[in-house]
């Protein structure tokens, strides 16, 4: 039977990751703010912690060029953050029909769904004109409550917001970040996708191979 609460992640679990069009981008914006792509790169890499819950996209590239050693132009910092936004807009809309007919095969069955979300403001601030938005009742960015999966109240302000314990709520992810394991933690049961990465190959519960098999699939 399906359940009736059913909590997703985001990236790699309903849309591509596009982490090789990131790169591209962050690449470009580097060339907008005159730093060395390969650098802003590698700092984009190593400040996930600090792009996930607390900076803006103007605030990441601020800091991110000034640790390059570079003071950008204020026109070229919004070049570049229109530049992030216009990849986090594409990537949101790039989830497929098959993707969107499954979500909506779930809700036409009384499913109520929730995303749970490790990413960057960005992709909070595209959310609501994306086409999975209205597919969901309830979405949470790490980037708006400020802290990111596996910590427990992620979860559990996702869970309070269906109105459900979170021991009725299905968690689907690809399993980035330890959120499986973080999902199992406060009682949700727990269901990994390789639709589009195999992030977590050791994790010992069901596996989907779309979004589809969801129907199917014993929790
Ligand atoms: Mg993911």
């Amino acid at each position: 039977m399906l359940p009736r609460f059913l909590v997703f992640d985001l990236f790699h679990t309903l849309v591509d990751g596009a982490d090789g069009e990131r790169d591209r981008v962050v690449g470009e914006m580097a060339e907008m703010v005159g730093v060395d792509p390969s650098a802003l790169r590698q700092a984009y890499r190593d400040t996930w912690d600090e792009r996930l819950t607390r900076w803006s996209v103007e605030e990441t590239i601020h800091i991110l060029a000034g640790r390059l050693g570079v003071t950008p132009a204020e026109d070229a910092v919004a070049r570049a953050a229109a530049h992030r936004r216009a990849l986090a807009r594409r990537v949101l809309d790039a989830a497929g029909p098959a993707t969107l007919e499954a979500l909506d095969a779930l809700r036409a069955g009384g499913a109520r769904l929730a995303l749970v979300s490790n990413a960057t403001s960005e992709a909070a601030e595209a959310w609501p004109a994306c086409v999975l938005a209205p597919r969901f009742d309830v979405a949470v960015f790490s980037s708006v409550l400020g802290v990111g999966k596996p910590d427990p109240r992620i979860y559990l302000a996702a869970a309070a917001a269906l109105g459900a314990d979170p021991a009725d709520c299905v968690y689907v992810g690809d399993g980035a970040d330890g959120e499986l394991a973080g999902a199992a933690a406060v009682g949700m049961r727990v269901v990994r996708t390789v639709e589009h990465k195999d992030t977590d190959p050791t994790w010992p519960g069901p596996v989907i191979r779309t979004l589809r098999d969801l129907a199917d699939c014993s929790v």
